[in-house]
């Protein structure tokens, strides 16, 4: 197993989505050396998943995938290393910091996790015991399974929207169920959708239960204004209800608000000297590409600063 004990690096950047590889990118350019560790191997995080993404100025109409791989490509370009490993912990060794992975250990000047966010759970019965039977957090990946099938995406977000509006393109029918009579989702998205004929949106509406034997063939709704529980037959349930930050490695190490985000401002400091967080991780206005990939860069000016100081 490698050691990497005998460099001193000025950076670990953990996690590839925007935020560490524009992290990457801006080490790079400043002369610092650093790493990036993605444990799936696979630059891109969340954005990978997503099927089109479209306010990224300058890269229109990209798929996630294509954008993921610009960001790639222009590390690499840069020389920028990104070494597929799984972070076990982080330890403070005096002014130091000791990343321990499965694939070695690296000590660092500084941290910056930019680990992003997890699909959450609905929690309701069902949903457990079919994931991966109709239960899906991942429209893209599982969409085609579904082709020309009735199918509900559950939440009202900037995912949700999309998710139907990709499911519709091959399913005979989507519904979006949602919990409130207003969508949150960007209004561009909102547009595209309501033109869609086989989209029907259930309003003030909650999913119950999931049934089915080994395959998702109903779920029950229940309308908060007419107080009905409703069965519907779906084949698929496309779970869309909001991210949970990955956060795991530096809790209780780094403070973090109420929702486990980890307690940053545009600098990305954390409250622990050296360790820094970037991306959806830590808690912000807005979460998307863009606010992510501006706090890679962030943090790494800011690092540079604080690295004047040990
Ligand atoms: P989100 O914006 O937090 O939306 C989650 C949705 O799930 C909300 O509509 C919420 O309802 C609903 N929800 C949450 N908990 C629920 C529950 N227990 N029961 C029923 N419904 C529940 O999350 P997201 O759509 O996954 O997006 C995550 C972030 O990525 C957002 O910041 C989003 O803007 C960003 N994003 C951006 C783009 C883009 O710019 N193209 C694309 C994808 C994602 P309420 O509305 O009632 O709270």
């Amino acid at each position: 197993m490698e050691q990497v004990l005998d460099q001193v690096l000025d950076i670990v950047i953990i996690g590839s989505g925007p935020a560490g590889m524009a992290a990457g990118i801006y080490a790079k350019r400043a002369g610092l050396s650093s790493i990036i560790i993605e444990k799936t191997g696979i630059c891109g995080g969340q954005v990978l998943s997503t099927y089109e993404v479209d306010n990224y100025p300058g890269l229109p109409m990209k798929s996630g995938f294509e954008l993921s791989e610009e960001f790639r490509m222009h590390a690499e370009r840069l020389g920028v290393t990104v070494k597929a490993a799984t972070v076990g912990k982080i330890t403070e060794q005096e002014n130091l910091k000791l990343v321990v992975t499965d694939e070695g250990d690296f000590l660092t000047r500084t941290v910056i996790v930019a680990t992003g966010a997890d699909h959450a759970h609905l929690g309701v019965p069902g949903e457990e015991e079919l994931a991966g039977m109709g239960v899906s957090y991942c429209a893209t990946c599982d969409g085609a399974f579904f082709r020309g099938r009735t199918v509900a995406v559950i939440g009202g977000g900037d995912v949700a929207v999309e998710d139907a509006i990709f499911l519709a393109r091959g399913c005979e029918k989507v519904y979006l169920i949602h919990r409130r009579d207003e969508l949150r989702a960007a209004k561009i998205l909102q547009d595209a959708l309501m033109k869609l004929p086989n989209v029907e949106i259930l309003w003030d509406s909650q999913l119950k239960e999931i049934h089915g034997e080994d395959q998702v063939d109903e779920i029950l709704v229940y309308n908060k204004k007419t107080q009905q529980t409703d069965s519907l037959s779906v084949s698929g349930v496309f779970m869309a209800v909001g991210t949970i930050p990955n956060t795991a490695l530096v809790k209780g190490m780094v403070e973090m608000d109420e929702k486990g985000y980890i307690v940053a401002d545009e600098t990305c400091a954390t409250s622990v000297c050296g360790i820094y967080a970037a991306g959806d991780v830590r808690t912000k206005h807005l979460r998307q590409i863009i606010t992510a990939a501006a706090d890679g860069a962030n943090a790494v000016t800011a690092i540079e600063q604080y690295l004047l100081t040990i």
